[in-house]
């Protein structure tokens, strides 16, 4: 199957204005040095001027996809037909503000979907219309609304938002908004965060297809997610330090998790995170799927920004202007500008591999001079990256050069090509110290789309920070994935009617909410846990749930379940199959005992152990062996005693060593029953007494 789409009509004007994406601030902190993570203090980021948002997509537990009447959910990989597409955008499209089809139209892709027959339908390959929206769908996201306490629309108008990366096969994504407006309490006691945070907007849409793979000019996209519901929830920039953007991701995952119903494991949920510091601009790191990355990857993409302002006073201060670094838009650069050389010829008996190989192959070798820039492209901008990297990630993906590397850079000095060739390069150039040179190789047209693609980025950082998506690294670095997303072109889709939502769905919601993640860690503290123990216990959903299931009554007995589910039930539970409320059956008698007494505090711990990782073993037995009556003196003293022989059986061990091994062979069977204070007591009492030297 081959086919072609032009699929992009332009958007409608008068549609949702952009959001302004320059940070409010416009003094960079030039001289803020460059800082780990952990050095940071709040006021450091204040005074960079650190600002942050959030944008979770989560899926939905629904049993159908989003618009036609293919299950979801259902992760394939085999493969019944292939489609072929090209993404050509229209003429309309090419004007001077869609950077995004532009850069798209440039890589000139040739994408793959990869279709497996129960998965995928002729809906989601833009050849039927629309189904009606999935009811299941639209009342889950009702209920994570009201559960943010968002402003909910009366009319469900679904709305195309123009996905030109070939992830979505129609080059649109159908998305509705189900409410607008609210705040919810952020509370963080670890970070002494206690405000409201503004959701700017929630919505319904479809899913994108899974990535396979994309290598050179071909990226290949599985479909069985595509068309999957998820809600999107959109925060203001109320973030104000990398941590603070972790703990409201990890917030917003409790709301959708209170619901019950949505997707869980790798992939349900993936965050969209903007950045900017003063002076800089709203930069998108698309598609992170660990909170725990948040924190590295936000204060790294704050310093890049840093860093790309400090290069362009630099540049500012060199008198280096934008028409300097201009070439002719079409044809090849090296045979229209003096920017540029065809370099084949002069490096023909190069010694530097990667350069040597791309002659074996035939490739084209150019070389671009960068005016002005001699010295930044070895500027750190992130840890262990340069500037240079700023220009190679826009040649990898706009370019598609395929070997690797693909270029090379004089200010990386003794490295690569020779003192001779670089200065013949720097000759043809007409280059100086004061500039800097790229040299890349690779099939003719893609190295004359790089050499524009190298002076565009070098323009580029005459602009303050240029507007891209980025995506994230493992390690908290970013690398540039789209230029220009801009805001989301969005237009009304004709295929769908408005929708109202019925006034008794909202009711009938409303009517059975479940308790809102802050409402319950309140009903936690009042219970007298500590408003930081309340949002540790928060953020382990299995042991608050076993906290819950167990009710224990306020104050003493609250802290202490507390602590104990807090330690590790939910390993337990997980190892045992065991859910939070078949656990709390379990445990409700052990602790109906422990509260009349029938064990000490201290067993408490292994009565859990007991009860959760021995399913044969009764909970009248736990309760039986841990209880009883408290020991007498003659008892305690003929535990001790033994306790202390075992010990002298080992002369050399060192005496702290000693006592604690003792006291676990005392304590054995005492726990629950004496107090171990009194146990240690008489324990070293006769540790002294014994000659240590005695062997039995
Ligand atoms: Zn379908």
């Amino acid at each position: 199957m081959t086919s072609n789409s032009t699929p992009n009509p332009a958007p409608a004007p008068g549609g949702p204005r952009p959001p302004l994406d320059l940070n409010p601030r416009r003094d960079p902190p030039l001289d803020f040095p460059d800082r780990e993570l952990g050095e940071m203090t709040p006021a450091d980021y204040a005074t960079l001027g650190f600002m942050a948002g959030l944008e979770v997509h989560q899926q939905l537990l629904t049993g159908g996809k989003l618009f036609c009447r293919c299950p979801a959910g259902r992760r394939v990989t085999r493969v019944d037909a292939e489609v072929l597409r090209h993404m050509r955008p229209t003429l309309s499209e090419l004007g001077e503000y869609d950077g995004t089809a532009l850069m798209e139209f440039r890589t000139k892709k040739e994408i793959v979907y990869l279709l497996e027959r129960n998965t995928v339908c002729t809906y989601e390959m833009d050849d039927t219309p629309p189904f009606p929206v999935d009811e299941e769908a639209i009342r889950i996201a009702l209920e994570i609304a009201l559960l943010l306490g968002l402003n909910l629309v009366s009319e469900l108008h679904v709305m195309r938002k123009q996905y030109l990366d070939g992830s979505i096969p129609t080059g649109f994504q159908r998305t509705a908004m189900i409410a607008l407006a609210g705040t919810i309490p952020f509370r963080v006691p670890g970070l002494g965060v206690d405000r409201a945070l503004r959701i700017r907007q929630f919505s319904l849409e479809e899913d994108s297809c899974r990535e396979v793979s994309d290598v050179g000019h071909r990226i290949t996209f599985r479909t069985d997610r595509l068309g999957m519901p998820l809600v999107e929830t959109v925060t203001e920039a109320d973030l104000l330090t990398p941590l603070e953007v972790e703990a409201c991701g990890r917030l917003l995952a409790r709301v959708a998790c209170a619901s019950g119903k949505v997707r869980r494991g790798a992939g349900a949920a993936r965050q969209d995170t903007n950045v900017s510091v003063a002076g800089g601009r709203r930069i998108e790191i698309k598609g992170v799927s660990q909170h725990r990355l948040l924190p590295l990857l936000t204060h790294v993409e704050a310093f890049r920004q840093l860093n790309l302002l400090r290069i362009r006073a630099e540049l500012l201060r060199r008198g280096v202007r934008h028409e300097m670094l201009e070439v002719p838009e079409k044809g090849l650069p090296w045979s229209q500008s003096p920017l540029s050389v065809e370099a084949t010829a002069m490096l023909r008996r190069s010694d530097y591999t990667p350069v040597r190989e791309a002659l074996e192959r035939g490739d084209t070798i150019a070389a671009v001079r960068l005016a002005g820039f001699g010295g930044l492209l070895a500027r750190r901008t992130q840890p262990g990256l340069s500037f240079a990297r700023e220009l190679s990630e826009r040649v990898r993906v706009i370019a598609c050069l395929p070997a690797r590397p693909f270029m090379i850079h004089s200010d990386l000095h003794d490295y690569g090509l020779s003192p001779a060739e670089w200065k013949a390069v720097h000759k043809a150039l007409h280059a100086d110290a004061g500039d800097a040179v790229v040299v890349l190789w690779g099939p003719e047209e893609d190295v004359a789309t790089a050499v524009r693609e190298v002076l565009a980025r070098g323009r580029d950082a005459l602009v303050e920070v240029p507007s891209e998506t980025r995506q994230p690294y493992p390690d908290g670095t970013t690398g540039f994935e789209r230029i220009l997303p801009g805001p989301d072109r969005m237009y009304p889709d004709t295929d769908t009617p408005p929708k109202a939502i019925p006034d008794a769905w909202v009711a009938e919601i409303s009517s059975r909410l479940p308790e809102r993640p802050w409402v319950r860690e309140e009903r936690w503290v009042g219970l007298g846990l500590n408003p930081a123990f309340a949002a540790r216990l928060a953020a382990v959903e299995s042991a608050a749930a076993l906290f819950d299931a167990l009710s224990p009554a306020a104050g003493d007995m609250a802290r202490r379940v507390a602590a104990e589910v807090l330690k590790r039930p939910a390993r337990w539970m997980r190892r045992r199959g065991v859910d939070p409320a078949q656990a709390a059956e379990r445990l409700a008698p052990v602790l109906a005992a422990f509260e009349r007494g029938a064990f000490r505090a201290e067993a408490l711990g292994a009565a859990f152990e007991r009860t959760l990782l021995d399913p044969s073993v009764t909970p009248a037995t736990v309760v039986a062996r841990l209880g009883g009556p408290e020991p007498g003196d003659d008892e305690l003293d003929a535990r001790v005693r033994e306790a202390a022989m075992a010990c002298a059986a080992m002369p050399r061990t060192p005496r702290a060593s000693a006592l604690r091994y003792s006291m676990g062979i005392a304590m054995k069977g005492l726990l629950g029953r004496a107090d171990p204070r009194d146990v240690y007591a008489r324990l070293e009492r006769a540790l002294r007494a014994l000659p240590m030297e005695a062997t039995p």
